[in-house]
């Protein structure tokens, strides 16, 4: 009997596209999916190091099935790569295999199933990388039937002080463009009309290979015939540029959802975060972003308590803001994470001090949300219908090109369609539309 395989992710959708090239790998390789994790024989736990809540939650959940399973434990992804082999000799996994090596997973079990001796594959040498767009990928479906997300670059070389993501991903890998094109291609003719390109910063996509800059990509990926919808994550601001605006400009089936993280308002804080850029710079994009498309949405995250953050930084951070309106922001207090520049920088605030500082910001930046959702009130939108609403059968839900929640009267033969509509009210951050002609 075939052995069969569990994995759950931790994490990025970086991360899920990884694991459903590992599930792919997997079944290549001779192993079935089981239906959870109480019939698996191998057990995958593809991890998040970002932050260190992440990796205690992956570490507490992959020892909770070591004391209770005969399983083979494997640990995949970041913590893998940022832990190492010190997993497998205090008895936590049995094997583990860093970002690298994730998309060959099958054959890595299936050697050590078969004798291999090897229990960690970590190697980052450019012939051990794995590369994520495979032909066979395209026709299988993420969660949801119509959409696809398309990885276009591994790593990241920026160095953000907080960021672990350089030491555990490696250096900027991007993926032949036409290869890109051609896999996106194929995802269409099989049904897909949605697409995200997906990478740490997209901005850099072909810097370190010569190929097209990203917004050459972009206006080819937009111009395949059926795709309704192009999203792209994550933008750096440092090259967030004209020419990336001017394409999304001139196609409307790209999206009008911008995510350009800050971070801090504070140009002080910026340059300890080694981002950059500074505050000039950032509010440049945001008038060029209000001159050149009239209606679009900016997204951000934001990082409050970093070492040295003063009252007066932090203040620049409310003045940003308020000054930008972000339509949404993933805010966070700052955790420092072993191995990155900023955990030896001496910390001045208590974790009550800095969760008091994004208490308040996440208070302001609700109240800005609201206001946003609530102007979109009797105004015309366009949106792809994602599926059935959990609350009521005859509801579906969508999301416009501004990327806001919508819910709508509808079908199951919407799923996947463009459908227009008129907002007609708001409740919590979700818009209520109504279909129009
Ligand atoms: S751009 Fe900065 S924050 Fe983003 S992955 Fe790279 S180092 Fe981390």
């Amino acid at each position: 009997m075939k052995k069969r395989f569990y994995i759950e992710t931790f994490g990025c959708q970086m991360n899920k596209g990884d694991s459903d090239l590992m599930a792919l790998s997997l079944e290549t390789a001779g192993f079935d999916r089981a239906d959870g994790e109480a019939d698996a024989d191998i057990l995958i736990f593809n991890t998040c190091s970002v932050r260190s809540h992440a990796e205690s939650r992956a570490l507490a959940r992959v020892r909770s099935v070591r004391k209770s399973d005969s399983a083979l434990v494997v640990i995949a992804g970041c913590m893998a790569q940022r832990l190492g082999d010190s997993l497998v000799a205090d008895g936590t996994a049995d094997l583990v295999v860093g970002p690298y090596q994730s998309p060959k997973i099958g054959d890595i079990i299936a050697g050590c199933l078969g004798g291999r001796k090897t229990r960690a594959f970590l190697s980052q040498k450019p012939e051990d990388f794995a590369g994520r767009i495979q032909p066979a990928a395209a026709l299988r479906r993420d969660k949801l039937p119509y959409h696809k997300w398309v990885t276009i670059t591994h790593g990241c070389e920026n160095f953000c002080s907080y960021c672990i993501v350089p030491y555990v991903r490696g250096k900027l890998i991007s993926f032949p463009s036409e290869a890109i094109v051609r896999h996106v291609g194929q995802c269409v003719a099989g049904g897909v009309t949605e697409i995200t390109l997906l990478g740490q910063n997209v901005n850099q996509y072909g810097m370190d290979s010569g190929d097209i800059p990203f917004h050459r990509l972009l206006e080819r990926v937009a111009g395949i015939k059926g795709i309704l919808r192009v999203n792209f994550l994550t933008s750096h601001p440092m090259d967030f540029n004209d020419d990336i605006v001017r394409v999304v400009a001139d196609h409307a089936n790209i999206t009008r959802s911008m995510h350009l993280p800050l971070q801090s308002g504070s140009d002080r804080i910026l340059a300890l975060m080694n981002r950059k850029y500074t505050m000039t710079r950032y509010h440049s994009i945001i008038e060029h972003l209000d001159r050149t498309l009239p209606d679009h949405a900016v997204s951000t995250d934001l990082i409050v308590g970093f070492p040295g953050e003063t009252e007066k930084d932090y203040e620049l951070t409310l003045d940003a803001v308020h000054r930008v309106r972000f339509d949404e922001a993933f805010m966070y207090a700052y955790s420092p994470r072993e191995g990155t520049p900023s955990f030896v920088m001496k910390e001045e605030l208590g974790r009550s001090q800095k969760i008091e500082r994004l208490q308040r910001l996440i208070e302001i930046q609700r109240a800005i949300s609201r206001e946003k959702l609530l102007a979109r009130i009797d105004r015309p939108e366009e949106l792809i219908v994602e599926g059935q609403s959990r609350r009521s059968p005859g509801e579906y839900r969508g999301r416009t090109y501004l990327n806001h929640p919508v819910v709508l009267p509808g079908g199951p033969g919407d799923v996947g369609r463009k459908i227009r509509i008129i907002i007609k009210d708001v409740r919590g951050s979700t818009l209520y539309g109504e279909r129009s002609a």
